[in-house]
């Protein structure tokens, strides 16, 4: 097959906050330096910067919370607030609510880590397409719709840019009329920057044995919808956060409310993929959190108009890769920068892209793109204010191993002990999150009724909605004629061990209901079906599937969800 090749300095992989954060503090560095060079210098002349991204457009796939904290913007652009950047309003006051099964009990004080004065309610969707316009204004040059398939190699694994995946392929397999092979981005320096449980990452991560001396990445799924409210009843700017309701004290989670523009209301609720119980479905506590009696009151009367989930890289410190090796960095929630006990990491994406970008900038004026030159990043990231972050929580997620309340207790002695933590609080978290669940038997469950855990729930399509319902209202579009994207290695296992050993949970974990127990017709076992139309790209199947046997690869460019105000 004849693909065309394309030929770069330096290919960022996804447009995220990262990335174009980088990307244009790249061009613009680039710009200043080939301005300001005196005679007798080198100017770096043109470079080339390509940004690549899966979604139809920039933000397309991009879902948070978010309350931004402005540390790394104010860097980026000091006068983002004059140049219209898109916030939907500064933080007015933060309540944080204790949830019982019928009450709401407002603590007199907020945690520290969920204060959030002189911080930003922001839609990630709108910031990032924001900062997609000024790259472009900067001359970096934008492609939606193209998903970074494979990475390109030379014979000494030296990364040599990226390949885009084909567009076209029947379901077969085979190319249709229009057919379009992908192209060969070959670049200087490739930058992945795929949010969490990127799919370029875990092959380089993989095949690199980048994560060798840190712990496995843990992850959270968000499942989060925006509502039109009909008053003034919650005001823009006010923050709530919430814990208990109706998570089990072994289950990491809580939830999100937050006053946007216009009465629109954004919630949301969090559960940490690391769980036991093998009848949780991360969609279903969202649908539960959402009849407790002080959110149901908040939502009466209103009008679900936006759905999504996404995943998180919770792991923190300790569960870092190597983020740097020939030719390549990684940088935002793909090299694990988040701060899960601030549920933040918009700030530390777009410093570590700027980061890459002045480390890169360096490497492009020494002509060195080898990972002892790549390596300063490791240095400059950690001499940044991204890691000292990061060690104060590094036990915070681990601390949640015994539950909520300890994990309360150990969340306030990292405070006074700055991060340290001893004994029962310590780290043993070498386990990724799929083998804390427990199999059915062994949870003491018979069979894989979920009324078993969701007791009583039902979806009343008024403020609770079951998941295809949910998923329409993330505009999902993918062209069905294409092979499904998700792989599954060993269908059998799901018609046998996994029917048998954990009820199949994909059809639960999986917020967008794409995973299907089907009768095979035949009165025999049942067997797996893969909606793959619905899919949102959030990842989870990938992290939480018991086997690791399904392996989520990008499917043809511009397909997925449409996170509009996201
Ligand atoms: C539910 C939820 C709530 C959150 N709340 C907050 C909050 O309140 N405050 C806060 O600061 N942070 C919050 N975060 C975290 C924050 O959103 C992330 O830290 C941040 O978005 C990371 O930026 P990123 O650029 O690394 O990746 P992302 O924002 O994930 O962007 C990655 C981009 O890369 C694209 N991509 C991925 N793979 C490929 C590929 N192979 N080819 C082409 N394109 C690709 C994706 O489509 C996407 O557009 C939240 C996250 C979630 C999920």
């Amino acid at each position: 097959m004849q693909r065309e090749t394309l030929e770069f300095d330096v290919v960022f992989v996804g447009a995220g906050p990262a990335n174009l954060s980088g990307a244009l503090h790249l061009a613009r560095l680039v710009k200043q330096y080939n301005e300001t060079i005196d005679r007798n210098g080198e100017p770096l002349g043109d470079i080339e910067i390509a940004v690549i991204e899966k979604g139809a457009a920039v933000g397309a796939h991009i879902l948070s919370g978010a309350v931004m904290d402005p540390r790394a913007l104010k860097e980026l652009i000091p006068d983002f607030v004059e140049q219209g950047a898109p916030l939907e309003s500064p933080v007015k006051e933060d309540f944080f609510l204790y949830l019982t099964e019928n009450r709401a009990i407002r603590s007199p004080i907020t945690p520290p880590p969920l204060k959030n004065h002189g911080y930003y309610i922001v839609s990630l969707n709108r910031l990032t397409a924001w900062l997609g316009d000024k790259c472009e204004e900067a001359g970096v040059n934008i492609f939606p719709e193209f998903p970074g398939a494979d990475l390109l190699y030379d014979e000494n694994d030296a990364v040599m840019g990226v390949r885009t995946g084909d567009k076209g392929i029947d379901k077969e397999g085979k190319p249709k009329a229009n057919f379009e092979p992908g192209v060969d981005l070959r670049a200087k320096v490739t930058v992945l920057g795929e949010g969490p449980r990127g799919s370029l990452t875990k092959q380089l991560v993989q095949r690199l044995g980048l994560d060798e001396g840190s712990e496995p990445q843990v992850y959270s799924i968000g499942v989060k919808e925006l509502w039109e409210l009909p008053d003034d009843r919650y005001p823009t700017g006010r923050v709530t956060h919430t814990l208990g309701f109706p998570s089990d004290s072994q289950t990491y989670g809580g939830g999100w409310i937050y006053g946007m523009q216009n009465r629109v209301l954004n919630i949301g609720y969090v559960t940490g993929l690391d769980y036991k119980d093998p009848l949780i479905d991360p969609h279903a506590e969202f649908q539960r959190y959402k009849t407790h009696p002080y959110i149901a009151r908040l939502l009466e009367g209103g009008k679900m108009i936006r759905y999504g989930a996404k995943t998180i890289a919770a792991g923190g410190y300790f569960a870092m890769p190597r983020t740097y090796a020939d030719g390549v960095l990684l940088v935002g929630d793909c090299a694990g920068f988040l701060n899960s006990q601030r549920l933040k990491g918009i700030h530390s994406a777009i410093k570590s892209g700027m980061l890459a970008a002045e480390v890169i900038f360096e490497a492009l004026k020494k002509r060195d793109y080898s990972a002892q030159q790549l390596q300063r990043y490791e240095r400059v990231v950690n001499e940044s204010w991204i890691i000292p972050e990061l060690k104060k929580v590094r036990n915070f997620h681990a601390g949640f191993k015994h539950g909520r309340w300890l994990g309360m207790i150990n969340t306030g002695l990292q405070f006074v002990t700055g991060g340290r933590s001893w004994g029962l609080f310590d780290r043993d978290r070498a386990k990724p999150g799929h083998e804390e669940m427990k199999k059915l038997a062994e949870y003491g469950y018979r069979g894989d009724n979920l009324e078993q855990r969701y007791n009583g729930l039902r979806f009343d399509g008024k403020t609770t909605f079951n998941k295809v319902t949910d998923v329409y209202h993330a505009a999902v579009g993918h062209d069905e004629d294409q092979p499904a994207h998700l792989h599954v290695l060993d269908t059998n296992i799901c018609s046998t061990r996994c029917a048998e050993e954990y009820g199949n949970p994909c059809q639960r974990f999986c917020p967008a209901a794409v995973y299907e127990m089907v009768d095979d017709g035949d009165g025999g076992k049942r067997r797996l079906q893969i909606n793959f139309s619905n899919c949102v790209h959030c990842k989870t199947c990938d992290i939480m599937d018991p086997y690791q046997i399904i392996n989520w690869v990008t499917p043809e460019g511009g397909g997925g969800p449409d996170y509009k105000g996201m």
